[in-house]
């Protein structure tokens, strides 16, 4: 018995219809017998006693038909007998032929309902071998065919997790191999004699060590938007602050490149809830980037406006452009448009936008690019819903 209730699911399924088919026909042997004797009064009894003498009143015209036996009432008992026989012979043949019927169709109908979850488990295993590209055939629409959906899904969100771990550790070796690679190359420059001890030698080490230092700072904090792990102290805040604190703050950049910032926020603005700190880093590193990707004698616009139930943030400039190409990726972490640049002007990491982005959907809130094409300068925008 204790095997039966822990062994395999298609056996214990099996002796499942097995034990409903033994308990029906028991039911049906044991209230046939019960039953028998008063079905057969009530049935036969008018014939029978049709027959006996002093009751042919019921006869009833004949309409028993012609082929009525006559017995008298000592008989009774033998035709009974006979009945009975007869109808055990009938229920015999009838019940076997049944339970054949119900132990093939038990047999499939186990295997029918096994055979889906024999495919998850195989699958289940595969995947937990490393085998992220594997899925179940999905057929029908009961609570089986939802398991098999909800498995394909969850594999495919597995897989996109391991393709994006693959990925990650690819693009942070990438990235640190660079400065690293370049202050290895001046220590043995300096060791050899062949690079001068020199303060823009020192001052070069420095910069790079600099960016591994910043890099390992984005990659933490990407690490933590990325894994939902950011914590927003919302309160109310007054955009008009916000952006003159990202315009104080970036001033200076924007006067020695000599690129004009402008802001303006349309009147009657509500309060947001958000956090204020996040907010002002969202915008320090779009008008940043503005300011790195627009050449001297250029325009940066910050604007704020009412659209329905949300505030629409635009950072705006008349910047070198975003090519149709490059505007499907610029959020994907590590995403440069033109690497060699944006290295060479001592750019980031590359994965600010993808920081900006989190943060703002933290918020409840879309970012976003737009972008005429190279040279015709390009737009951030953000929206972020009213309370
Ligand atoms: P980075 O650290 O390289 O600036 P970001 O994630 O902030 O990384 O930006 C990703 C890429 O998007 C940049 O390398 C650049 O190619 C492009 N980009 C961002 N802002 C602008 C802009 N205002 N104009 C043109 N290209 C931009």
């Amino acid at each position: 018995m204790k095997k039966f209730l822990t062994g395999r699911l298609g056996t214990r399924l099996f002796f499942s219809f097995m034990i409903v088919l033994f308990l029906g026909g028991l039911a049906l042997t044991v209230v046939s017998g019960l039953t028998l004797r008063g079905a057969f009064n009530r049935h036969m009894g008018p014939m029978i006693a049709a027959v006996v003498p002093g009751r042919s009143d019921m006869m009833d015209g004949g309409r028993m038909g012609p082929h009525v036996v006559i017995v008298d009432a000592a008989d009774q008992d033998i035709l009974f007998r006979n009945y009975r026989a007869g109808f055990l012979e009938a229920l015999f043949w009838g019940g076997g032929v049944a339970s054949l019927m119900a132990l093939v169709a038990s047999i499939l109908l186990s295997r029918r309902i096994v055979s889906p979850i024999r495919d998850l488990s195989l699958a289940s295993q595969r995947i937990a071998a490393g085998k992220y590209d594997e899925r179940v055939q999905v057929q029908g629409e009961d609570e089986l065919a939802d398991l098999g959906n909800h498995f394909n899904q969850m594999a495919s969100r597995l897989q996109q997790v391991e393709g994006m771990r693959q990925q990650l550790i690819g693009d942070v070796s990438h990235e640190l191999r660079t400065p690293l690679t370049s202050i290895k190359g001046y220590m043995d420059g300096l060791m050899d004699g062949v690079v001068p001890a020199s303060p823009e030698t020192y001052m070069q080490i420095y910069q790079e060590a600099d960016r591994l230092s910043r890099l390992v700072d984005d990659l933490q904090e990407l690490s933590r938007v990325e894994a939902g792990a950011v914590r927003l102290e919302l309160r109310p805040v007054n955009l008009v602050d916000v952006f003159s604190s990202v315009a104080k703050r970036l001033k200076p950049q924007y006067d020695s490149k000599n690129v004009q910032l402008e802001t303006s926020i349309a009147d009657g603005l509500p309060l947001l809830r958000a956090d204020l700190d996040r907010l002002i880093q969202v915008l320090t590193n779009l008008v940043g980037n503005a300011l790195q990707y627009t050449p001297s004698g250029g325009r940066v616009t910050l604007s704020a406006v009412r659209r329905g139930g949300e505030v629409l943030v635009t950072v705006s400039d008349t910047g070198i452009g975003i090519s149709k190409d490059d505007l499907a990726h610029i959020f994907d972490r590590f995403y440069r448009a033109d690497k060699s640049r944006s290295r060479q002007q001592g750019g980031g990491s590359g994965v600010g936008l993808t920081i900006a982005r989190h943060l703002v959907q933290a918020h409840g809130g879309r970012l976003w690019a737009e972008s005429n094409g190279p040279g015709q300068g390009s737009a951030f925008l953000f929206t972020l819903p009213i309370h």
